[in-house]
């Protein structure tokens, strides 16, 4: 018991470190657009359009913003946005690892409870037989 406590707390200590350190995430989605031109008779008005285009919306305290991005930074939105994942990963693993950690404390609670009841009848009993 004490061993899988410990276990869980090794882990959620280098997930809580790992998560203090990915400082560089960033906030936002990449969206894909296709754009139509506006020209008559072009292709665009019946197909899918110009493109694709790619967007990053960022939403931060509040204020939302689009920026149009080109390959070269798509490219990097795209790794960034790994890098969210990966953390938001790392956040649910985080929160499974802590109730974890409160179902094993509560177990070994109740079963120190019990052995703390055995405990008390048997001295209870070694009185009555003394009496
Ligand atoms: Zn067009």
């Amino acid at each position: 018991m004490r061993e899988r406590v410990r276990a869980r707390l090794a882990e959620q200590h280098d997930l809580v470190r790992d998560l203090l350190r990915e400082q560089a995430q960033l906030q936002g989605s990449l969206i894909r657009r296709f754009g139509r031109c506006g020209k008559a008779g072009c292709a665009c008005r019946e197909g899918r359009g110009h493109g694709p285009y790619y967007v990053l919306s960022t939403r931060s305290a509040g204020t939302g913003g689009f920026t149009y991005l080109d390959a070269a930074r798509v490219a990097q939105a795209r790794e960034l946005l790994g890098r969210k994942r990966r953390y938001q990963a790392r956040l649910r693993r985080l929160r499974v690892l802590n109730a974890e950690l409160v179902r094993l404390l509560r177990r070994y609670q109740q079963s120190l409870a019990g052995q703390g009841a055995k405990h008390v009848r048997s001295l209870l009993e070694r009185q009555e037989s003394k009496n």
